[in-house]
């Protein structure tokens, strides 16, 4: 078995007994929970490493490789551990190795809070607000339709709503999970016609003072990312997400003329991804996924890289983010000063039932909980009644075609 090098320093005499990681579904998409447990009674972490996609090889790297390596190593050198742990593959880096180590990072994280008694947002520098601003998902076909569910989120308390709509005859994203066929296919233009209309309409209709958000989830080329920013200059929409996909981010210098506020990153997996854009303020929001950037240690680098440039950060938090996942999301929401918006799913009966203490959003807010640690708990058993889908379930990313017949981003 590879060992880490030795501290040359004096431990705090815990140590790491073992690291053990769970598979659960009961929001629908697998999550890969990982427990890290400590010589002291009752002192283990939690974290979240779900890769809907990647899920068991996400597993393998935790169970073969990185878990094993954390045996015996004191839990509190979070810092070194992580350093050690990424170096111990040659050929750092990647999503999958990425999650592994959020996994890991985020219980280790949890452990230092219990340890010292303190909720985790008050390790990372405490508390400059009482709770974070949420925003949730809505969609449909037309802008009555979509009127009438803006309407009935604010009513819940939402002051911020992302909006996608379904167009005919296109597979458009976030716009009915059944949208997306066997023969679906993506048509830019009809987008391009039909969706700047349909959200102009809606800002028309909706209650003055809300925010409205938009996600085109990489299916732009920059000319026709150009084009659409244009469109919808004057709808004052909080943020348009994604509008490139990360290859082409070198593209997004060609779009900052434009008035829209530009939210990118979920798909980034090295916070080194976002340093030309942070660094040359070609973005207003950062989309951070802890899971997929290896954890709250590089994390947290990201985020004052984003304050000291002026950009703020909304943490990618889908139904597939676990709630220990986006616990960790509003541990960071509620100690850094550059937190513009929280993603926030609604979550089940059985999500709240297998993670006992689930960030629930209230009036459009989320707010932590003021217990040690993250705040959230699982529960092993009751996590065996949700099993996770097989690999081939949940592959439909892979579907997508152009009019074309070619190959299309999800
Ligand atoms: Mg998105």
């Amino acid at each position: 078995m590879t060992v880490l090098a030795e501290a040359p320093w004096t431990s705090t005499g815990t140590k790491v007994t073992a690291v053990r990681t769970f598979l659960t579904a009961p929001q629908g998409p697998p999550y890969l929970v990982v427990r890290v447990e400590t010589s002291q009674p009752g002192l283990y972490g939690l974290g979240c490493a779900s890769d809907p996609q990647r899920t068991l090889a996400v597993r393998s790297v935790i169970d073969d490789y990185l878990g094993p390596m954390l045996l015996g190593r004191d839990p509190g050198d979070i810092e070194d551990i992580h350093r050690l742990l990424l170096n111990s593959g040659y050929w750092r880096g990647g999503s999958i190795e990425g999650n592994a180590l959020a996994g890991i990072d985020v219980a280790l994280w949890d452990i230092k809070a219990k340890a010292a008694g303190l909720p985790l947002f008050s390790l990372l520098g405490g508390r400059v607000r009482e709770g974070a601003a949420a925003y949730t998902h809505v969609h449909g076909s037309e802008a009555d339709e979509i009127i009438d569910l803006v309407e009935a989120a604010v009513t819940r308390g939402f002051r911020h709503v992302r909006v996608q709509v379904s167009v005919p005859g296109t597979d458009t994203y976030g716009a009915g999970p059944l949208s997306r066929g066997r023969d679906g296919h993506w048509d830019s233009l009809a987008y391009l016609r039909m969706v700047p209309e349909v959200l102009g309409a809606v800002r028309q209709g909706v209650p003055d003072g809300t925010e409205l958000l938009h996600d085109v989830h990489e299916r732009l080329t920059p000319a026709q990312a150009r084009r659409f920013l244009a469109a919808v200059e004057d709808l004052h929409l909080f943020f348009a997400e994604d509008v490139l996909a990360p290859e082409d981010a070198a593209h997004f210098a060609g779009l900052r003329a434009c008035g829209v506020p530009l939210a990118m990153g979920e798909l980034f997996h090295d916070v080194s991804q976002f340093l030309p854009l942070v660094q040359r303020r070609l973005i207003d929001f950062a989309r951070i996924r802890i899971p997929a950037l290896g954890g709250l240690t590089p994390v947290r680098k990201l985020v004052a890289a984003c304050e000291l440039n002026g950009i703020r950060i909304a943490p990618h938090g889908p139904g597939d983010v676990s709630p220990i996942g986006q616990a960790a999301n509003l541990a960071l929401d509620i100690s850094a000063h550059s937190f513009g918006i929280q993603e926030a799913a609604t979550p089940t009966e059985a999500t709240l039932d297998v993670f006992p203490g689930t960030p629930v959003p209230e009036q459009g807010q989320l707010h932590p909980s003021l217990t040690p640690g993250l705040g959230v708990e699982f529960d092993e058993k009751k996590a065996r009644r949700y099993p996770p889908p097989e690999p081939g379930d949940h592959d439909r990313w892979a579907l997508l075609r152009a009019t074309d017949g070619s190959a299309h981003r999800p």
